[in-house]
């Protein structure tokens, strides 16, 4: 059996007694061994435990007992969520052996329902970046090329997904980074609504934007996922207490009447021809789908990196000031140092971006510039915030390529943090405006790279974006991996 199969289909597989759960995750792991040295997407893997509960699963299902709905369905997560026992390093030498006492919300929602962990991947440090090159372990690599980078932050997410490595994968989005490397490993990623998934157990970025978001292969199992991980939680006060929506139910509904605005500052400068035309392409595949597509515009993106890059970076400066080795950080024996110098060189543990972002953070945040830097930034957050009010009283959705260009090769930008920054042009406001987004694989470039697009939608409308998702992933027949 394929491993190249959805969530739904896994699922139906095992229900109907076509493969076990120890099959299918020992098919798993065999895959992981062949890929891992190509494309590097785990951290660390659990696979004796896998093998394990594995097997329990099975038992019950043997024997008829009750068993979560997930089946045994091997999911990677971001290390940056925390998992009990497992350790989570967020990509960095400072967490390189923090063990968590504990799971993320998210991840004993899925624990629950009988999902498989079957390791920790790869990220940028800190969830601080683009491509996934700025992690302390080394790069992913993209599966459909391996010179190229695979998106990021949550690389590893994207790769693990894309390369058949797992069924579905936990990512975190800040400013983008469950939808980047979705887009650029053809796979789908959702940054939900900010409030609707719990963040307890992530490790905070920037927690005013952050949300935990699904990667998975096909639209349907990212509903499938939602199901299971939105809803309030009790560690987590930003939860919002929203009825229980199915995500799953009417799924297939169409978009016929449905309006979509194409945004045109996130089509114009800097946006590669390629990827300028799969956007026209793709509205005008969902008109002939019944939805109506016209033009929008958004003035306020053009501000929106500084204004990203400000408050982001203000939040990382103060959530990081903790690892300080007090409580958290990296252990190198700190005998015989005198303050200063005990903690210049805790805090150097920190790599090169996560440091630029701290002094980014702490500059905006210092008194005579706060006002000019910080507060300012805030007011873009707001006037973005109104322009989105207004936006989705005139159309249900919009539309976008996610990023402005297809991938490209490891190495080539990471020296030039200003282009990174601005890769994120397409999907930081969603961020900022706490609205809900996804990115669809729509085509392949000329190169043989992938090209995702993205459609928003405004505050908890989860279920008819995936259902326009969904649409639009009818109109695509895209070629699995190539490895
Ligand atoms: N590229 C953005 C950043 O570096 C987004 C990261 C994210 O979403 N975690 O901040």
């Amino acid at each position: 059996m394929s491993l190249d199969i959805s969530a739904t289909e896994y699922l139906s597989f095992v229900h109907d007694g076509n493969i076990s759960v120890e099959e299918f995750v020992a098919k798993t792991l065999d895959r992981i061994h062949l890929m891992e040295n190509k494309v590097h997407a785990f951290i660390t893997m659990d696979e004796q435990s896998a093998l394990n509960k594995a097997r329990s699963i099975d038992k019950k299902i043997q024997a008829k007992e009750k068993t979560g709905s997930l089946l045994g369905m091997p999911v990677s997560i971001k290390d940056n969520i925390c998992t009990n026992g497992l350790r989570t390093t967020c990509a960095s030498k400072m967490l390189e052996n923090f063990v968590a006492p504990y799971d993320a919300t998210v991840v004993s929602k899925l624990k629950q329902e009988d999902a498989i962990i079957i390791g920790k991947v790869n990220l940028d440090e800190f969830a601080m970046g683009s491509t996934t090159e700025f992690s302390y372990f080394g790069p992913s690599k993209n599966p459909w090329n391996t010179e190229y980078v695979p998106g990021g932050s949550s690389g590893g997410s994207g790769v693990s997904v894309s390369a058949l490595e797992c069924v579905l994968s936990l990512g975190s989005d800040t400013g983008g980074s469950v939808r980047s490397p979705a887009s650029f490993c053809s796979v789908v990623g959702l940054k939900p609504t900010y409030g609707l998934v719990s963040r307890y157990g992530l490790v905070s970025y920037a927690n005013s934007i952050e949300q935990i978001g699904p990667i998975a292969r096909r639209v349907e199992d990212i509903a499938l996922i939602m199901n299971i991980i939105s809803g309030h939680d009790s560690h987590d006060d930003t939860t919002v207490k929203e009825n229980k929506v199915d995500y799953q139910e009417g799924l297939d509904g169409g978009i016929k009447g449905k309006k979509i605005g194409l945004v045109q500052q996130m089509m114009g400068e800097g946006i590669d021809k390629e990827v300028a035309a799969a956007t026209k392409n793709a509205s005008s595949k969902l008109e002939d789908l019944g939805a109506e597509c016209v033009p929008i515009s958004l003035d306020s993106v053009e501000h929106s990196v500084a204004a990203y890059y400000t408050i982001a970076s203000a939040e990382a400066s103060s959530n990081l000031a903790r690892y300080d080795n007090l409580r958290y950080g990296y252990d190198f024996g700190s005998e015989g140092y005198e303050f200063k110098a005990y903690v210049s060189k805790v805090r150097s543990s920190f790599g090169p971006e996560v440091t630029r972002r701290m002094l980014l953070g702490a500059f905006v945040l210092s008194a005579g510039y706060y006002g000019k830097y910080y507060v300012k930034a805030q007011q873009v957050r707001a006037m973005m915030k109104s322009q989105i009010d207004m936006a989705f009283k005139k159309v249900d959705f919009l539309l976008s390529p996610t990023m402005p260009i297809p991938p490209f090769k490891i190495g080539e930008k990471i020296d030039d943090p200003l282009t990174l920054y601005l890769l994120d042009i397409n999907t930081i406001t969603a961020n900022l405006a706490g609205i809900p987004a996804i990115s669809v694989p729509f085509t392949i470039s000329s190169s043989g790279l992938p090209i995702g697009i993205q459609l928003l939608a405004n505050s908890f409308q989860e279920k008819s974006l995936l259902q326009t998702a969904y649409s639009l992933q009818q109109t695509t027949h895209l070629p699995g991996v190539p490895i």
